[in-house]
């Protein structure tokens, strides 16, 4: 493989991150995710296995060492495997540093063994309680038994398991020393998410959702002693570890604009579409590459190149508006979150 320069934005920012949504579909409808009703795409819209591979490889081929697979849910999309393992080469030769996946755990049971063969190590897991008849209500479709057998194969086959949990008002509230409480016996790191103002707001208003990771650390620190952590993970993320136990607890608050200088990650929707920033809209097509040229990857990499050039400088969410401005109107499932 010929060197090819790295990616780097106009503000010196090295892309080195890719998050994949492979799928916009998925087994659950969370409250704060998707509609009950959801229109899902027609397939011929969506990149197939083949182009997925291929402006993955691409992406790699200029730098990036990290790929995250997600959707929707990545494990529903059928033959995802294929991917994984058609991913796994680029780990084999050392391209890639790490391959992960970001799932609701449903599927995890079934594929646990063949994410780990095919060299993923470590899966973030959502959950926002533990409690059976809870889960059935924020999830709408989803069973917490499924789930936690997905968790156990997945441990069991020896992936690393990171629990991701959003933050919500009056729902998981109660349940924050049960979730960290429950983490450590597993031996699994924690990491809480803002409720992000995605999708339309509708009647399921997301700032009456809202529950200020804040606040959330000052619960915390009532029990435990938090020590900051400084490193960072060129995305929204912020860690602390819990003095008395050893545990490593994340926070994500996406709408704070305090990363965008580290921020080395841009975003690939299922449609082969670019987002250069998870609060802009701004966004560059490379489906259209891909498709123009089956046999030749020179223009696509142009197509990216010329996105990464775009990239903007950082986003504006902002919830002490009122009005919730910044609200994006695509839903998490179709960015990945
Ligand atoms: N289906 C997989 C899952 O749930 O992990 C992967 C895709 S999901 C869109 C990725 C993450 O986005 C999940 O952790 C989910 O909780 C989070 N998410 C979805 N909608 C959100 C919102 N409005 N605000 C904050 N996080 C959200
Ligand atoms: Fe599906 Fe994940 Fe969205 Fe829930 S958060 S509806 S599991 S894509």
């Amino acid at each position: 493989m010929t060197e090819a320069t790295p990616l780097i934005d106009p503000f010196k920012r090295a892309v080195t991150y890719l998050r994949v949504s492979v799928t916009d579909r998925c087994d659950f409808r969370c409250v704060y995710c998707m509609a009950e009703n959801m229109t899902f795409l027609p397939k011929r819209e969506l990149l197939t296995l083949e182009e997925l591979d291929r402006v993955c490889s691409s992406f790699i081929r200029l730098g990036v060492r990290k790929l995250r697979i997600t959707g929707g849910e990545p494990l529903v999309r059928r033959d995802i495997m294929t991917f994984f393992n058609a991913m796994g080469r680029h780990l084999e030769t050392g391209a890639l540093d790490e391959l992960t996946v970001t799932s609701n755990g449903s599927q995890l049971e079934k594929f646990a063994g063949d994410l780990y063969a095919a060299g993923v190590r470590r899966v973030n897991i959502s959950l926002d309680t533990l409690d059976a008849e809870k889960f059935a209500r924020v999830t709408r479709w989803g069973r917490l038994d499924q789930v936690m057998r997905g968790i156990d194969a997945a441990q069991a086959a020896g992936l690393r398991v990171k629990i991701n949990t959003v933050a919500l008002k009056g729902f998981n509230e109660p349940e924050l020393f049960d979730l960290v409480d429950w983490c450590r016996a597993r031996d699994m790191d924690l990491t809480f998410i803002e409720v992000m103002p995605m999708g339309d707001l509708g009647n399921e208003n997301r700032l009456d959702q809202y529950w200020s990771l804040t606040d959330v650390r000052t619960r915390l620190a009532d029990r435990f002693t938090l020590l900051d952590l400084t490193e960072r993970s060129g995305g929204p993320a912020r860690y602390v570890r819990l003095e008395e136990t050893g545990q490593k607890i994340g926070f994500i608050t996406p709408m704070s604009h305090n990363f965008c200088e580290s921020c080395n990650r841009v975003r690939l929707t299922c449609t082969g579409e670019l987002f250069m920033c998870l609060g802009q809209e701004d966004r560059a097509d490379l489906r259209a590459p891909l498709r123009a040229h089956p046999g030749d990857d020179a223009p696509l990499e142009a197509a990216i190149r010329a996105a990464i050039a775009g990239k903007p400088k950082g986003h504006d969410f902002d919830y002490s508006r009122q009005r919730a401005d910044g609200q994006m109107t695509r839903h998490m499932s179709h960015t990945g979150g």
